[in-house]
């Protein structure tokens, strides 16, 4: 589904992506660890164009995205993206928040915008928060709704940064159960995540990114249980 050939990203005289060279089959869940700062976000961020690579190219189905002839906005409808930090618009309810973009963009009336929108916050246990607004929940219940917008576009792909990072303890859970069966309904996914156990359980495949470039990719099984290499020893003997 996904291509990334030799991926250069640098920020002024900083280099970031140094050459990754990877691919994202259809149905599987990748999950990319690494230290702070090795350049996950901007990974993520490439394949959306989010960040525009500087060198090597992102070849989502057919479509070069980093081609000038790309109609990036077109392609980008296909591939949902959850932040941290949930990214919702405050001044809008929940149902608004999910509907604005496949009314404008899919064309939905506003009746099927709302009961597709109603469908899926049920999915999430979250009907009953359609008319609130983001900050009268909590952070578990955003991102969930967070999620749930991303879904609302029918997303061939969803790339996740972090989702469960900025969540109270409690609150991890419910994110990571969304997500689970998200995975277990044969959804396309980049998970960049610490929750090792996740990664584990739901993971098919595990980059292990070190400065800038994946330094070992691998199977949940050949990753955690019997790293090969060095860095990942050392990383993995921080966060388990
Ligand atoms: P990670 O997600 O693995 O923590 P990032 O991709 O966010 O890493 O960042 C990798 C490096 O790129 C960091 O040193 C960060 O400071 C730098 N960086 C990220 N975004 C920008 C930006 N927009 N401008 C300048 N430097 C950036
Ligand atoms: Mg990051």
């Amino acid at each position: 589904m996904i291509k990334v050939s030799n991926l250069h990203k640098r920020f002024g005289k900083l280099h970031i992506l140094k050459g990754i060279n990877t691919h994202i089959e259809k149905g599987e869940v990748v999950v990319v660890i690494g230290p702070s700062g090795s350049g996950k976000s901007t990974f993520l961020r490439c394949l959306n164009m989010l960040e525009v690579p500087d060198d090597g190219e992102i070849l989502f189905k057919d479509t070069i995205m980093n081609s000038k002839k790309t109609n990036i906005d077109k392609q980008r409808e296909k591939m949902g993206m959850v932040f941290q930090q949930f990214n919702l618009f405050p001044h809008m309810t929940v149902m608004k928040n999910i509907t604005l973009a496949t009314i404008k963009l899919k064309k939905k009336s506003q009746k099927e915008a709302e009961k597709e929108a109603l469908d899926l916050l049920r999915r999430v246990g979250l009907e009953d928060k359609a008319g609130s607004y983001p900050n009268q929940l909590s952070g578990g219940q955003k991102q969930r709704i967070a999620i749930v917008r991303a879904l609302a576009m029918s997303p061939e792909v969803m790339l996740f940064d972090e989702p469960t990072s900025a969540l109270d303890p409690e609150m991890v859970g419910e994110v990571l159960e969304v997500m689970k069966r998200l995975a277990a309904e044969g959804m396309t996914m980049v998970v960049v995540t610490h929750e090792i156990g996740f990664a584990r359980e739901v993971g098919s495949r595990i980059l292990f990114m070190d400065n800038g470039l994946i330094a070992e990719e691998g199977t949940p099984q050949e990753i955690f249980n019997n790293p090969q290499n060095a860095r990942t020893r050392e990383f993995l003997s921080k966060v388990l």
